[in-house]
C-alpha cells in the first residue's frame, strides 16, 4: 500500500518542449481511503487509537473525498464514525454519503450558518452532549498529524526540479514542502479563486510541525502557487476542462478527478505550452485520487465526464 507507484508520461508535447514528466500515482494508494486521504488520517487514526477513542468526528460538504475516507476508516480501524454535513439532507442520498451511510457512517446534517461556526467550543460542546466522547478531524482532514502523514508521500524529491501539487486546504502541500528540504520547487495548484491566501495558510501548517519560523521561512522559499486554474471556483468545471481530462485519459489510460488533479494536470500542460519550465525540466505531479468524486459531478451536472 505504501510503495510509491511512479509512472513517465509519454507524448510529442513533451518531446517537443524536452521536459521530462512523472505523475505519483497515490489514486492508486487504496480503494476508497485513496489519495492524500489515506496520509491525511495515517496518524490522526494512530492517535485517536492511543487516545482511547471510540468515536471519530469530522465535517464536510455533501461530496467529500474526506468524508468518505473517514468512513471507511472507521470500518477498517474498528471506529464510530459521525459526518457533520453541509447542508440539507437531500434524498435518495448520493453517492458519497449513501456509501458512506452503508460503512456504517452516521450523518447529521447543519445549515450553512451553523457550518461556519463548527469550530467554536460552543458547537462542539453541543455535538459532546449528543454523541458523547469523540475524536475530531477538521473538515478536509487537515492538522498537525495529516501534515505529519503528508511527508510521507514523496520518497525522494531530490529527483525532480518540480513537484505540482493540487490546494484545496494546503495541508498535503504543506507536508510535501517540508520534507522537500528545497530540494526541488513545489508548485500548488490551489482548486479554489482567490487562492492567494493559502501561501499564509501553508506557511502556518508548515510552522506548526517545525516549530521555527526561520527554517519555515526557509523551506517557504521552494514553494509558490499557481492561481490561474480554478476554473471559475471551487467545484466549478467547463468544457475545456472536460476534454483536458478525457484526452489525457484515453492517451495516458488514466483519470484525474475534476475539482482537484484535473485542474492542476491542466495547468501544468498549460505551462508547459507556454515554455514556463525551461528545457531538460523534470517535473513530477501528484495525483491525490479523489475518483470517487466523478460520480458526484456526474449527477449534479446530469452527465458521463468518461465515456
Ligand atoms: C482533499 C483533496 C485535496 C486537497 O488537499 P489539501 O490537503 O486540503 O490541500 C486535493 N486532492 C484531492 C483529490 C483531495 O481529495
Amino acid at each position: 500500500m505504501e510503495g510509491s507507484n511512479i509512472s513517465l508520461i509519454k507524448n510529442p508535447l513533451l518531446d517537443e518542449k524536452n521536459i521530462e514528466v512523472s505523475v505519483l500515482r497515490d489514486d492508486l494508494n487504496h480503494p476508497i481511503i485513496q489519495g492524500n486521504k489515506f496520509w491525511k488520517l495515517k496518524y490522526n487514526i494512530s492517535n485517536a487509537q492511543k487516545k482511547g477513542n471510540s468515536t471519530i468526528l469530522t465535517f464536510g460538504g455533501a461530496y467529500s473525498n474526506h468524508i468518505l475516507a473517514v468512513a471507511q476508516a472507521g470500518k477498517e480501524f474498528g471506529f464510530n464514525t459521525i459526518g457533520i454535513i453541509r447542508g440539507e439532507e437531500n434524498l435518495p442520498l448520493n453517492f458519497t454519503l449513501k456509501t458512506a451511510t452503508e460503512l456504517g457512517m452516521q450523518l447529521h446534517y447543519i445549515d450553512r450558518t451553523t457550518y461556519k461556526i463548527k469550530h467554536t467550543q460552543d458547537f462542539k460542546d453541543y455535538l459532546r452532549n449528543i454523541y458523547g466522547a469523540f475524536y475530531l478531524i477538521p473538515e478536509g482532514g487537515t492538522n498537525y498529524y495529516a501534515v505529519n502523514g503528508c511527508m510521507e508521500i514523496i520518497k525522494d524529491s531530490s529527483l525532480y526540479d518540480y513537484v505540482c501539487c493540487p490546494i484545496g486546504t494546503g495541508g498535503t502541500i504543506s507536508g510535501i514542502t517540508i520534507a522537500n528540504k528545497n530540494q526541488s520547487k513545489v508548485i500548488g495548484f490551489p482548486a479554489l479563486k482567490n487562492g492567494d491566501f493559502l501561501k499564509d495558510e501553508v506557511h502556518s501548517q508548515i510552522n506548526s510541525v517545525t516549530q521555527d519560523e526561520e527554517l519555515t521561512d526557509i523551506l517557504m522559499e521552494s514553494f509558490s502557487l499557481q492561481t490561474d486554474y480554478h476554473f471559475g471556483g471551487y467545484a466549478k468545471i467547463n468544457e475545456e476542462l472536460i476534454n483536458f481530462v478525457r484526452e489525457f485519459n484515453s492517451i495516458h489510460g488514466f483519470k484525474w478527478d475534476l475539482i482537484y488533479n484535473g485542474k492542476m494536470a491542466f495547468g501544468v500542460f498549460d505551462l508547459i505550452k507556454k515554455n514556463h519550465f525551461p528545457k531538460g525540466s523534470k517535473i513530477l505531479l501528484v495525483h491525490t485520487g479523489g475518483l470517487q468524486g466523478i460520480n458526484g459531478l456526474e449527477e449534479r451536472f446530469k452527465r458521463k465526464i468518461y465515456e
